[in-house]
């Protein structure tokens, strides 16, 4: 009999999403995956989700990430609704033998709270485990809901009553990383790229500010905010400032943008993306958090692409220093790493990309994960009261 797992996605952007979606873009990596090794797969989504699975179920027929601009009093029955209806699912059916979980907080709550008889769930965690102390501090999940990391260094600063959950972590993936070990080189240009969301932990003032310094062409890919194109938020006027995002490029990274020597792209997406960061010199991360997972740090090693970042979060897990990229604890020393990194060769990079960042890796992995929360669960509920 296959094991069929109900994967929670969340109420907030259809899967695969259309444009900038991060726990939707790893579900729509792993369940092609999944589907392969023979799970059956509900996926729990909006509408309007088009990923080929066993089994749609949806409380909203679209996307609502665009409600979350609004007031919390507005918005906080979204995710409730949306995990209602996951909890309507596992009462009526009985052929969910697993949950996975992606929902930020309401879903690991939810699923803790229905208690002893309901399937067991393992919640991935994708986001910095120093939010949420309330719950983190205090989850009980028994037996039954266990959790899981994007990296060993996330689950570090996790507080202990959600570590005693754990059952480890599972490095992010990427398509691109099938056969990167195969494709032929890229020509390199001479530029650096910064791919991401524009935001004070992704650094991109300091990335802007080095380049300058030191004099690199310097490419800053990803949206600030909700704007994915310059002429956007040029348009946008004074209110656009009540975004943090916007308030930071605008004060703290736009004054080194000069358009030659820096350039803000706006989001770059498909094959542009790729082009773009496979034929730049080095992607740099001039990290200022603890990086969780970092899926564009594995996207531009598949590129063939030198990695240079500060060494928080996970990158020192993903990166190997000398051979994939340069790292540093010291940030003002970003813009000579970049000045050394053409002696690093690009096919290591994307040798280690196609041996260790694969779909086919994570799923892999997940799967092995789900037998590990099957068993005690099972086990569990075997036991008389
Ligand atoms: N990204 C993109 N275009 C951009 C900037 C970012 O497609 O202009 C993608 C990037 O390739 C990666 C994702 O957005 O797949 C960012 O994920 P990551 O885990 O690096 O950062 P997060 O935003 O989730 O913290």
């Amino acid at each position: 009999m296959s094991l069929t797992v109900l994967l929670n996605a969340g109420p907030w952007l259809s899967v695969p999403p259309p444009g900038y979606g991060g726990i939707e873009n790893v579900v729509a990596t792993l369940v092609p995956e999944l589907r392969r090794l023979g799970v059956r797969v509900v996926l729990a989504s909006v509408g309007t989700s088009e990923l080929p699975v066993d089994e749609l179920v949806s409380v909203f027929p679209d996307g609502q990430f665009a409600a979350l601009q609004r007031p919390y009093n507005q918005v906080c029955g979204i995710a409730q609704a949306h995990l209602a209806g996951v909890v309507r699912q596992l009462h009526t059916r009985d052929d969910i033998d697993l949950v996975h979980d992606h929902v930020e907080a309401v879903g690991l709550a939810t699923l803790t709270a229905m208690g002893p008889d309901a399937p067991p769930v393992l919640h991935t965690l994708h986001w910095d485990l120093a939010k949420h102390p309330a719950l983190y501090g205090t989850l009980d999940g028994g037996d039954r809901v266990r959790v899981n990391g994007v990296s060993a260094a996330q689950l570090a600063r996790a507080p202990q009553a959600l570590r005693d959950h754990s059952v480890g972590h599972v490095h992010l993936a990427t398509p691109l990383a099938v056969g990167a070990d195969r494709r032929p080189r890229r020509e390199k240009g001479d530029h650096v790229v910064v791919l991401g969301r524009i935001n004070p932990g992704k650094g991109q003032d300091l990335g802007a500010r080095l380049a300058r310094q030191a004099g690199f062409p310097l490419v800053l890919a990803g949206p600030v905010g909700p704007y994915h194109r310059p002429e956007a938020l040029a348009a946008a006027g004074d209110d656009a400032r009540q975004n943090p995002d916007v308030r930071f490029f605008l004060d703290e990274v736009a004054p080194y943008v000069d358009g030659e020597l820096v350039r803000w792209v706006g989001t770059v997406a498909g094959q542009d993306r790729d082009d773009l960061v496979a034929g730049a010199r080095a992607t740099l991360f001039p990290l200022r958090w603890e990086e969780p997972g970092g899926t564009a740090v594995v996207e531009s090693l598949a590129l063939g692409t030198p990695v240079v970042a500060t060494a928080r979060g996970c990158l020192p897990e993903l990166v190997e220093h000398g051979r994939t990229g340069l790292l540093t604890a010291d940030e003002e020393e970003l813009g000579d790493l970049v000045a050394a990194v053409g002696r690093l060769d690009p096919d290591e990079c994307r040798r280690e990309a196609a041996a260790r960042f694969t779909p086919a890796v994570m799923a892999e992995r997940y799967l092995a994960l789900y037998d590990r929360v099957r068993q005690p669960a099972a086990a569990a509920r075997l036991q008389p009261a």
